[in-house]
């Protein structure tokens, strides 16, 4: 139909309860999720994926920093988020975020062991007291590092922008990423507020559950590109975080304008992953769980609060051998994505990216 966009906005529910008007909207305007899409193919003079270049500069709003590097982050989850991942990755020149789980000591051997991967790590913090005080030791400890990931399931408490707030203030030359969010208001407000990246996404992830526990959420492609255009406004950055599950989504999550992306469950089955490998019927496979799941929460807070209740899964993963496979399999499938729409650079991505929306991703006659 041809109604306006604003009416696309529907109230659908107004009414008066005891002289208390009550107004439940709903969006009626369509919201995608990576599954909804294809890239269409666009003409180019691209000759080979060898031509193409993964590797982006960034200049950071707040740090005025910048970074060189290929935008992926592995996910601050204390299975993937590891030193051992850190290591391997700084060798792709993608960043990791370290869970939040490592002594002051281990950063401080780890910085001097490895010093080559330090530009490529961010360190990662909840905003609890102790929390804080252990990212001022780390940073202290590691003046290498200039990366730091404020991370919290629910970006959209005043608590939250403070801490942010806080911690800019006190780390001005550090790069924060902050998160996690999928609006364009709340994006403008993080970065009004000191964060350099936003992290978008709020129950897209493999291991998740609070779309089932509460049935909040936002369909992640939809998110990345309302929420990187928000940012890209103020000469902030996004992270599309949670959800991609093969180097198409990737692709994809580029093209919906994301400077970077987090990706947790696709390194899970790795041997630089934490956790140990447990064969059944001749198959190998390794554990892993979201962060707040029973699991984690067992290991790092004695169990899981009474007020609260778990959202997220525990589950076992096939073995899939180092992560250096894995990653030249991402690059290798978005250096072809870029190859087929036309873009010889990460940067012009979005430039080149036009969305069909579909109803089938895959031929699965084979399964
Ligand atoms: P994946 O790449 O595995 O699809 O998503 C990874 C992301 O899932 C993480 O970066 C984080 O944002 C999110 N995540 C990790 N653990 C949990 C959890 O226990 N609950 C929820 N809701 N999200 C999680």
């Amino acid at each position: 139909s041809s109604l306006p966009r604003a009416a696309a906005v529907a109230t659908a529910g107004a009414f008066f309860a005891g002289g208390v008007a009550s107004c439940m909207r709903i969006e009626e305007e369509v919201k995608l999720d990576y599954k909804d899409v294809l890239l269409r193919p666009k003409r180019s003079t691209l000759r080979s994926r060898s031509e193409v270049s993964l590797d982006r500069t960034f200049h950071f709003r707040h740090s005025k920093r910048s970074w060189t590097g290929t935008p992926m982050i592995v996910a601050n989850m204390d299975t993937v988020g590891t030193f051992t991942m850190a290591t391997e990755m700084a060798k792709h020149h993608c960043i990791v975020a370290i869970h939040k789980h490592y002594t002051v000591d281990e950063w401080k051997q780890f910085a001097a062991e490895q010093p080559q991967a330090v530009p490529y790590v961010a360190v990662s913090a909840g905003t609890s007291a102790n929390d804080m005080s252990k990212l001022d030791a780390i940073l202290s400890t590691c003046p290498g590092v200039t990366f730091i990931c404020l991370d919290v399931a629910n970006g959209y408490s005043e608590f939250f922008v403070s801490a942010v707030k806080t911690v800019r203030e006190k780390w001005p030359q550090h790069t924060i990423i902050a998160g996690n969010v999928v609006t364009n208001e709340m994006t403008e407000e993080l970065i009004m507020h000191g964060a350099d990246i936003v992290k978008v996404g709020i129950g897209p992830g493999s291991v998740c559950t609070t779309r089932k526990q509460t049935g909040v959420g936002y369909p992640q492609l939809s998110a990345v590109i309302e929420c990187a255009d928000a940012a890209h406004g103020l000469g902030g950055y996004v992270c599309a975080d949670g959800g991609i599950t093969c180097p198409g989504d990737a692709a994809k999550a580029f093209g919906g304008g994301s400077d970077f992306i987090m990706m947790g469950g696709i390194w899970a089955g790795c041997d630089e992953a934490a956790g140990a490998i447990v064969e059944r019927n001749g198959q190998k496979f390794k554990q892993f769980y979201g962060m707040s799941s029973n699991t984690a929460m067992k290991k790092h807070a004695g169990g899981v609060a009474e007020y609260r209740s778990s959202e997220g899964k525990t589950v076992e993963v096939p073995y899939k051998g180092p992560a250096a496979a894995i990653v030249l399999d991402l690059l290798g499938g978005l250096r072809s994505a870029c190859t087929y729409i036309g873009a010889a650079t990460l940067e012009e991505v979005p430039r080149r990216t036009t969305f069909i929306r579909v109803t089938q991703q895959l031929n699965q006659v084979f399964g």
